[in-house]
């Protein structure tokens, strides 16, 4: 047990040491901003007293205490001494010492650095922390995210690129007809829908990110199915937002140095996660399919999209079961329905600064349990209930990832 005191936080101040060096993603200076020669994490803000910054090489990272500290979070380390988790009966954080595996209300998260120990403290890299694990803690602080009037949807491949395929049927086929569904559920809620093929025509990447940028008030939904030669037996579904500025992306496995390059991020990089983790939970919640996990790519339709972009898989087309399930137009369906509840979802995040629902809740919710959620207001006491229960890790190795340089 780590024994946690709390006191008043001076918010303020402590977000502004938190996000100021960061700020080449979410200031208002150009999309894209050149890669400069200054260190992306040199603090720029004066010292906080709430934000206690640890340099381990290059990097800055920051205690797990402090997070539970500002999060008002209590900790448990499990038996094993490797796993922490931090819980106040609203929010719930299970981090691993030397994984980038992180579990954030329910849900796999990757993160891009390892958490480390020095001095018998855990370690979260600060970009992990600003661009993963805030905006879930607290997604109502929500910055710039502009409107949701119109989904674009873009269903993978088409024409003579047939995506992956299983001996039912093939990638594009599938992710058309997802779309094609999922279009009037979006329409009913009030959205406008842009798509980027109707048909089973070929469109190049870059005419669908195009197609995205040229539609005001949008998100982009790319919409695909995995497969892979690796490991026949992955299976699950799995959402990609773009990497952030300076970090690796979750298939990079070695984290040598030249793969934190200097690779542009996306000034909507934080909205994007959070579309990214409402669409998510409810896929999810909707339907008990295994969690891969909220992870980062640099592929072409999330780095050239200007506009909040997600990427979802769902499913393996080289896995039996999921090939089977995703042959059924019922449960193409129930795919669909998920991702217009995860839209919605964000929509009023974005405009009502409501927080999006977490999978646990949905799945009350299907099983007809009343969820009152307090969803704007903060915890008005520490929960002092028992341990939550620590979610088993997985190791990536052994959970094939599909070929990184593979457009999904
Ligand atoms: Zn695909």
């Amino acid at each position: 047990m780590i024994a946690l005191r709390f006191r008043p936080i001076a918010i303020a101040s402590a977000l502004a040491l938190l996000f100021a060096p960061l700020s080449f993603a979410k200031s208002k200076a150009k999309p894209a901003a050149k890669p400069s020669a200054t260190p992306a994490a040199k603090p720029t803000a004066p010292p906080s007293p709430d934000w206690q910054l640890i340099k381990v090489g290059s990097r800055d990272y920051l205690s797990v205490d402090n997070i539970a500290k500002f999060y008002k979070l209590l900790g448990n380390v499990d038996t094993t001494g490797k796993t922490v988790v931090l819980n106040n009966g609203r929010n719930q954080l299970q981090l691993t010492l030397d994984s980038r595996e992180a579990i954030v209300n329910g849900i796999r998260n990757w993160l891009c650095f390892p958490v480390i120990a020095k001095d018998d403290k855990f370690l979260v890299s600060r970009i992990d922390l600003a661009k993963t694990i805030e905006p879930q803690l607290r997604p109502q602080m929500i910055q710039r995210a502009g409107k949701v009037q119109t989904i674009v949807l873009d269903p993978g491949h088409g024409g003579f690129d047939k995506g992956a395929g299983s001996s039912f049927g093939s990638e594009k086929m599938y992710a058309l007809d997802v779309a094609r569904q999922l279009r009037p559920l979006l329409q009913a809620k009030g959205f406008k829908v842009v798509m980027t093929r109707e048909n089973d025509v070929f469109i190049p990447l870059e005419v669908r990110a195009r197609i995205a940028n040229a539609t005001r008030d949008s998100i982009f939904v790319s919409i695909h199915f995995n497969a892979t030669d690796a490991n026949r037996e992955a299976t699950g579904f799995e959402i990609f937002s773009l990497t952030p500025r300076g970090a690796p992306s979750t298939a990079d496995d070695s984290l040598a140095l030249h793969f934190v390059n200097m690779q542009a991020g996306s000034p909507v990089d934080a909205q994007s996660f959070e579309l990214s983790a409402a669409v998510f939970h409810s896929m999810l919640g909707h339907i008990p399919e295994f969690d891969r996990g909220i992870k980062r790519a640099r592929f072409a339709v999330l780095r050239q999209t200007k506009i909040p972009s997600v990427l979802v898989e769902g499913g393996f087309l080289s896995e039996t079961g999921d090939s089977k399930r995703i042959a059924d137009p019922a449960w193409r369906k129930q795919l669909a329905e998920s991702l217009c509840a995860g839209i919605e979802n964000y929509r009023n995040l974005v405009e009502k600064k409501q927080r999006p629902m977490l999978v646990a809740e949905y799945r009350a919710q299907a099983a007809g349990e009343i969820t009152v959620v307090d969803l704007v207001s903060p915890p008005s006491r520490l929960d002092s209930s028992p341990a939550p229960a620590i979610i088993p890790v997985t190791n990536p190795s052994t959970n094939a990832t599909p070929d990184p340089n593979r457009e999904p």
